[in-house]
């Protein structure tokens, strides 16, 4: 099979179910809709293949299917699954990628393990991948790489295929180099980055920070900076940039920079969010509050979301505030993570801690401040709650984008509501009409969840007006448009360079 087009991406691109015996492919049901954009990436393509992992007892059972054919709503295409073992994924993905990568990418040195590492596998894992990629692709094909775990495909893809185009995105923040180069596999993971013919970001701070850190290890030179969208300017938000290196040369090849932040998919949460049923469900959940306000908390149990700093700061706000004491109820929603990832445990506990002692101080029989939920909502039922809430409240320490604050926008079709953020989720440097926030600060918390309660109606529609502009305008196939134009502007470089050559 020679395919044009070539996604790697960890997860398989549907849901597989087994029903009476029988393995069925499911349309995965992602709100977002990142899996359904790369697989509309497959109509510009001839041929298209997409290379995930998959759980395998024995990965030499010739009974596995290595490769499956898929047709569906956006053609044919193949999945190649590499058979990985128990211990292979556990070693590549729930230690080194989030307890040594992840830690280090969110800026929290303490949390870096180093111990358990286990590079020989990450590297086996890594080069599977791109075996399968070089087995894949076609002559000139476009191969797009997503996220951390995958760091070494693109320089292993470049020493089987100098052919190819590579595009890596990042899903995730990137430090800058003083964190960075923590991790004491530094240089081989740039030096496979900088193999790329694009290396991707959401937003311009992480494309520079990327930068710094390949200039402390190679003699890489910028040859071009972009101004940033003035849409992505906010004076004075911690993530904020005004322009990025562009363009890279290093060893006589060109490197783009990309910055394009994701987004969600608006009209399909429209849909859901005026679907009757759904509307008359959140009109319930509202009578059952009566008078009192409902804030509105969702992410998972990660320390980078900052549950337990988000709560305290609500323990803080009823502690100066009796009159809000049965006037307002925190619904806060942190799925549980992984059970095999250890550093979670805490955080878990961290959450059960203080939400038990905020219940426990302020609570009655009637009226309990916290709604603590650990089960991930399905998206049908959280569409219902972002409708009914007064406030999202969305404070992680550190997030690549989220997805969740852009989402509770989309939804909000009514055109109330109020989004408080931290200046920290990278989709802050775009929604300059949230209440933003800087989690760090007890005094800018508590005094930004208090005016979002106490914000006059024509403010909230003002400022939800924008946000929802901008929502609609930054959608994830937007993002998908904008990685279609580095790749063709990458493929024309590379003709240049060889009509140059010849
Ligand atoms: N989500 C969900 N149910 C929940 C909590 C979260 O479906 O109970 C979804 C949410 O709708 C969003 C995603 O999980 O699409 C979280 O994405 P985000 O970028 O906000 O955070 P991440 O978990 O990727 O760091």
């Amino acid at each position: 099979m020679s395919s044009d087009l070539v996604i790697v991406y960890h997860r398989q691109p549907y849901e597989e179910v087994e029903e009476n015996g029988v393995v069925k492919f499911r349309e995965n049901k992602s709100p977002n809709g990142i899996v359904p954009t790369l697989k509309s990436f497959f109509a510009t393509a001839e041929k298209a293949s997409w290379i995930a992992w998959k759980l395998a007892d024995d990965p030499s059972n010739p009974d596995f299917e290595k490769v499956v054919e898929i047709d569906d709503q956006y053609g044919k295409y193949n999945v190649s699954r590499l058979p990985l073992t128990y211990e292979q994924v556990s070693s590549f993905y729930h230690v080194s990628s989030k307890e040594a990568f992840w830690p280090i990418l969110h800026s929290f040195k303490e949390k870096f393990n180093y111990d358990p590492v286990d590079w020989p596998t990450f590297r086996e894992v890594n080069w599977a991948f791109a075996e399968a990629a070089a087995r894949e692709a076609a002559q000139g094909a476009r191969v797009w790489i997503h996220d951390y775990n995958l760091w070494l495909v693109p320089g292993y893809l470049r020493t089987l295929r100098s052919d190819v185009t590579i595009s890596f995105f990042h899903h995730t923040p990137f430090p800058a180099a003083d964190m960075f180069n923590v991790l004491p596999w530094r240089r081989e993971i740039v030096g496979s980055l900088l193999a790329c013919d694009i290396v991707g970001f959401h937003i311009a701070r992480y494309a520079s920070n990327f930068v710094s850190v390949a200039q402390s290890l190679f003699d890489v030179d910028v040859l071009e900076r972009h101004k940033v969208d003035p849409e992505m300017v906010s004076d004075g938000t911690a993530l904020s940039e005004r322009s990025y290196p562009k363009l890279l040369s290093y060893e006589g090849r060109k490197v783009a920079i990309s910055s394009a932040n994701v987004g969600v998919n608006p009209d399909f949460i429209e849909a859901r969010a005026t679907d009757a049923e759904v509307q008359k469900n959140a009109r319930e959940i509202r009578e059952d509050m009566g008078d009192c306000k409902l804030i509105l908390s969702v992410g998972r149990t990660d320390y980078t979301k900052g549950g337990v700093d988000q709560l305290e700061s609500f323990e803080r706000v009823l502690a100066d505030n009796p009159e809000l004491r049965g006037k307002v109820k925190l619904m806060h929603v942190s799925v549980s993570a992984d059970r095999n990832m250890s550093a979670y445990a805490p955080v878990q506990t961290g959450i059960e801690e203080t939400a038990g002692r905020i219940n426990g101080r302020y609570g009655t029989l009637r009226w309990q401040p916290v709604a603590l939920i650990s089960r991930a909502i399905p998206f049908d039922d959280l569409i219902k709650y972002y409708l009914a809430a007064d406030v999202a409240w969305i404070t992680p320490l550190v997030d690549g984008m989220n997805l969740v604050c852009k989402e509770f926008c989309a939804a909000r079709v009514d055109g109330d509501g109020v989004l408080v953020l931290s200046e920290f989720a990278g989709a802050a440097v775009e929604l300059h009409s949230a209440v933003i926030t800087n989690p760090f600060s007890h005094r800018s918390m508590d005094s930004a969840i208090l005016s979002a309660l106490d914000m006059p109606e024509e403010e909230r529609r003002h400022r939800m007006k924008t946000l929802r502009s901008v929502v609609k305008k930054f959608t994830v196939a937007a993002w998908g448009e904008a990685q279609q134009r580095e790749f063709d502007a990458a493929v024309e470089r590379k003709q240049e360079m060889l009509e140059k050559q010849e």
